[in-house]
């Protein structure tokens, strides 16, 4: 469906080895190489300072590009101003203007293009209908609640009717309910208005719910690129197996000789992978939810004091150390556990559920 009865503009976007080197000399992004479809919804995602903003900035064209070629369906927009590009950005501090009313604020960009006052108002009315502002298009930015706010901020983009739609963590100033109740609006309006889009956030529920894909981000690099489900069954480096999942993922060093591994406190694993490895130093990743809690410790479990549990309901984390060892661990339980701090807790690695990483370089093993 497409807003004003018109047919939605195809957008791709393609990225080949952008780079972004400031003015001081710093390269905050060495080389970035993405496609993004039609329609597709990334977000991109990240430790501070890898370069999402100015990743983000550089589509927009507030920041110049300093190698590479950004394209939009196949057309070279390096050079472009920010107004040529057809793309709109909602940033997390809105940005209304105070003085004027909503519709004066959703509209200012029409205003400016000089769309004519009678078609200006359709267009207003239409999108504040689309994402429930109607009721609220006389009133000033500081007669609304901040979803309210946030919700003019959308409105205000999706007017101008861009190809493409860049999100700065449009949601972050917004408390716990309203950033759910706005997620599921924006995926709802993302889809329905069928624009590709661009999406920064700190947020891991945010990111894994919202993508289409995820892109993972490391010190001006793509680390990964692939779906949610696949960044978090199949992480392609220790970076991304940290960084993807909440809790993260609990790492342990341990030796392999070809199909066993043995962990720190000597207990044994069927490896995931069985390499022509002899007793070879190995990083294991096992999520929290796949540390099983057992009644009995055999040779496959592991041994741990239990040191802080946070019960959150539906589940309880178990933040625990391996018995003789330094290596905290948390295990996500089911339902509400009882368990203590200084129990003892025996837990088993879910065989089928293991990452192995390279004990060097940090890259999936399998
Ligand atoms: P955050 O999550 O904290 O917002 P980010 O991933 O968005 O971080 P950027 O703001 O893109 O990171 O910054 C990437 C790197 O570039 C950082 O090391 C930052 O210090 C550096 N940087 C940003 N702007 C400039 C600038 N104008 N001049 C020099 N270096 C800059």
């Amino acid at each position: 469906e497409s807003l004003h009865g018109q047919d939605t503009a195809m957008a791709t976007l393609s990225l080949n080895a952008l780079r972004k080197t400031y003015p001081n000399g710093f390269t905050a992004l060495h080389g970035i190489d993405l496609s993004i479809d039609d329609g597709e919804l990334i977000v991109v995602v990240g430790p501070s300072g890898c370069g999402k903003s100015t990743l983000l900035r550089m589509l927009a064209g507030l920041e110049s590009i300093s190698d590479g070629e950004l394209a939009i369906d196949g057309r070279r927009v390096n050079d472009l101003e920010p107004a040529e590009r057809d793309i709109a950005m909602v940033f997390q501090n809105y940005a209304l203007y105070p003085h004027m009313s909503v519709a004066d604020n959703m509209g200012y960009a029409l205003k400016n293009r000089g769309v004519p006052k009678a078609e200006r108002r359709r267009k207003v009315e239409e999108t504040a209908r689309l994402i429930g502002l109607e009721d609220l298009l006389e009133r000033r930015p500081r007669q609304l609640s901040g979803g309210q706010r946030q919700r003019v901020a959308m409105g205000r983009a999706i007017v101008r009717e861009p190809k493409v739609f860049l999100f700065d963590e449009p949601l972050s100033n917004l408390d716990a309910k309203l950033r759910v109740q706005m997620r599921i609006e924006i995926r709802r309006l993302q889809k329905r208005l069928g624009v590709t889009a661009v999406y920064v956030t700190h947020d891991q529920v945010e990111a894994m719910t919202l993508a289409d894909r995820l892109v993972v981000m490391n010190g001006g690099h793509i680390e990964q690129v692939g779906t949610p489900m696949h960044l978090y069954e199949c992480p392609a480096s220790h970076f991304v197996a940290g960084f993807i999942g909440s809790p993260a993922m609990n790492f342990l060093d341990a030796r392999q000789t070809h199909g066993t591994l043995t962990l720190p406190c000597d207990t044994r694993i069927a490896a995931p992978s069985a390499r022509d490895a002899i007793d070879t130093p190995v990083c294991l990743g096992i999520r929290p939810e796949h540390l099983l809690p057992v009644d009995e410790p055999d040779d496959t479990t592991l041994t741990t004091r239990v040191e802080l549990v946070e019960p959150l309901g539906a589940d309880t984390l178990a933040h625990v150390r391996l018995e003789g060892q330094d290596e905290p661990l948390v295990a996500r339980l089911d339902g509400v556990h009882a368990v203590a701090e200084g129990d003892t807790l025996y837990l088993r690695p879910d065989a089928d559920r293991l990452h192995l990483f390279d004990h060097e370089t940090g890259r999936r093993l399998d």
